[in-house]
């Protein structure tokens, strides 16, 4: 077996022991070569276990985080997922190798450029938009799940109306440095939810109409 490939199986059994147990998820991460979504100098650590920075100062999420979000979605092959914060893109290939349909939306031109090269070099088809996710992408809804990969200050109400029905979104909800990850389910074709709390997380933050005021136009001092 090549370095990667041990490497990769042995962050599966980290996975497995931290307790994912959907063996889909499992797979699809194994599929994913997650070396092509971080930068040269962090490529010898692409299979830790842990978050790693990209441009924009932004971060690839660490592979348990990614791996219970997607096992939180409970999304069926074939199902229309739309991710918030494209980042690096490895989040949505990991929903793409699920066979889901994936609409992904960046506010960073130059992460989704880079995504998007990315994606395409390992023969992910994802649908990419450069915008503010906190309003949805309402070209292409209703989504059957939703997942953002941004911490919120709360649950942006246009992702909840672009939530087809008996939906789940994905969210960390909390401050701007620590979040709880939050798992919404929509009741049939009502308003009226299931709220299901997953415990903390350390989310960049979402930023947006809808959310966080950009780090630059924060308060100094
Ligand atoms: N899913 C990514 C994680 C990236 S970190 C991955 O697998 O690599 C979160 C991303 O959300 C950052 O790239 C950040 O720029 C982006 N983001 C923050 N607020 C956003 C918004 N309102 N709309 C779209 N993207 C946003």
């Amino acid at each position: 077996m090549s370095s990667t490939a041990s490497a990769r199986a042995e962050l599966i059994d980290h996975l497995r022991e931290r307790g994912i147990t959907d063996e889909r998820v499992l797979h699809a991460i194994a599929m994913v070569p997650r070396e092509e979504f971080v930068p040269t100098a962090f490529k010898h650590r692409a299979y830790e276990d842990s978050a790693l920075p990209i441009a924009c100062g932004q971060t690839i999420s660490q592979p348990y985080t990614v791996a219970i979000m997607t096992q939180a979605l409970q999304a069926e092959p074939g199902m229309r997922v739309l991710e918030i914060g494209t980042g690096s893109g490895y989040q949505a290939a990991v929903l793409a190798m699920l066979g889901l349909k994936v609409f992904t939306i960046e506010r960073h031109y130059d992460l989704l450029h880079a995504a998007r090269q990315t994606l395409e070099r390992i023969g992910c088809n994802v649908a990419t938009h450069l915008g503010d996710g906190t309003v949805g992408w309402s070209a292409f809804a209703p989504y059957d799940r939703i997942v953002v990969t941004a911490g919120a200050p709360e649950i942006p109400s246009a992702l909840l109306r672009q939530l087809a029905p008996d939906g789940r979104l994905v969210i960390p909800i909390g401050g701007r440095e620590q979040q709880n990850m939050q798992v919404v389910v929509k009741i049939g074709d009502t308003n009226q939810y299931d709220v299901f709390d997953y415990g903390e997380y350390k989310f960049v933050p979402l930023i947006g109409r809808n959310a966080w005021e950009r780090d630059d136009a924060a308060p100094q001092g």
